[in-house]
């Protein structure tokens, strides 16, 4: 190895899926990408294709956008779908509100979040009737869009049944209504079902579904349900600066991983890796969950000196994300091996914290 190669972790973690590379699917896409000369800004037939995959995955005629990152495709989806004086509806530990950097605020011109609790990060049809209803004076900023993140900052996921009752809602106060699907996929494997379910046959807008975390390298698609909402859209990708001049090497992945299927093995395996975890520490005494496991992460909260005792044997988490607590994430590449290699390690801090409190 020559001194320029960056030394690589010693092992796969359950920091974040963002932590894995690209499925071999992804990668040969891209590499076939990668023959000759292409049209550019999109006008390539990896994009084209793209784009037709996704309309036949949904089963819809839908305008799709392929843009750098999850922050950009909520952001400038949001801000296509209200002006700077109306409000979006979100829940209070939803990524638009804890982890974009007030991005959504910015690309809509000062469109103001208005955030709702609800258990296990999902919102709640009433807390959002509440919310609409407080104030209807021209001091407060109109409602106007309604955002759900599925699967959630919890790693739970919205029911057909909750969907159902968010779009009668949505529909009854004139909401817009914007999908967070950074794990769309894992929400999918986990309910069993096709995607138009859970998407524009519930009221879905516009949906920003994760490629990213699912095993491409960079770059989420936005797909406009609604037609008419994706008019001059191409306008704001671009002065985003989220236009990519090479687009075909932002599309040829989801080629890959759509054609292939590889994207919904992808987050079924990973969201079966997170349950084996979750049946591990299942079995640690007095272990408490923070959320119950429906997706590919497992929310926990350890002693501080089971969370030291993990560190120094290098094992990398978050303990800022969603409602604190220890979060446990797995990826497509996730092992059995590497759950059990964690789940040993967990076990021992465990019993040492435990006894040493005695
Ligand atoms: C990761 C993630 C995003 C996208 O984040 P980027 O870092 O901008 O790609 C959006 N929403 C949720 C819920 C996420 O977990």
């Amino acid at each position: 190895m020559s001194s320029a190669d960056p030394a690589p972790l010693a092992r796969r973690q359950f920091a974040s899926d963002n932590y894995s590379g690209m499925c071999p699917e992804a990668w040969e896409a891209l590499q076939q990408a990668n023959c000759g000369h292409a049209p550019a800004y999109g006008n390539d037939a990896w994009t084209a294709r793209a784009s037709d995959l996704l309309r036949e995955l949904f089963e819809v005629d839908c305008e799709v956008f392929f843009v750098f990152n999850g922050t950009a495709a909520n952001s400038l989806a949001l801000a296509s779908l209200c002006h700077s004086y109306h409000s979006i509806i979100c829940h209070e530990l939803a990524h638009i509100e804890t982890d974009e950097c007030g991005a959504p605020e910015f690309f809509s011109n000062g469109t103001k979040l208005l955030l709702v609790p609800g258990a296990e990060g999902r919102v709640e049809p009433e807390a959002v009737e509440r919310t609409v209803k407080k104030r209807n004076d021209i001091h407060f900023p109109k409602p106007r869009v309604l955002s759900i993140t599925q699967a959630t900052e919890l790693g739970t996921v919205y029911s057909l049944d909750h969907l159902h009752a968010i779009q009668e809602t949505a529909r009854r106060h004139h909401l817009a209504l914007h999908m967070d699907g950074a794990r769309f996929a894992n929400a999918l494997a986990s309910l069993n079902v096709a995607p138009k379910e859970i998407t524009w046959k519930v009221g879905v807008d516009v949906l920003c579904f994760g490629g990213t975390k699912n095993g491409m390298g960079v770059g989420d698609a936005i797909l406009f349900f609604r037609k008419e909402l994706a008019e001059e859209f191409g306008y704001r990708t671009k002065q985003a600066g989220q236009l990519a001049s090479k687009m075909r090497f932002l599309s040829a992945p989801w080629v890959g991983l759509l054609q292939s299927g590889a994207w919904l093995r992808n987050a079924a395996h990973a969201n079966a890796m997170a349950a084996r975890l979750q049946g591990h520490l299942a079995q640690l005494d007095g272990v408490e969950f923070i959320s119950t496991r429906q997706a590919n992460s497992v929310f926990v909260r350890f002693p501080e000196a089971v969370r030291s005792a993990l560190s120094e044997l290098g094992w990398k988490f978050y303990t800022f994300i969603g409602a604190g607590g220890v979060r446990l994430m797995c990826s497509w590449d996730t092992t059995e091996a590497e759950v059990d290699a964690l789940a040993a390690d967990i076990r021992s801090a465990w019993t040492s914290s435990a006894r040493g409190m005695e």
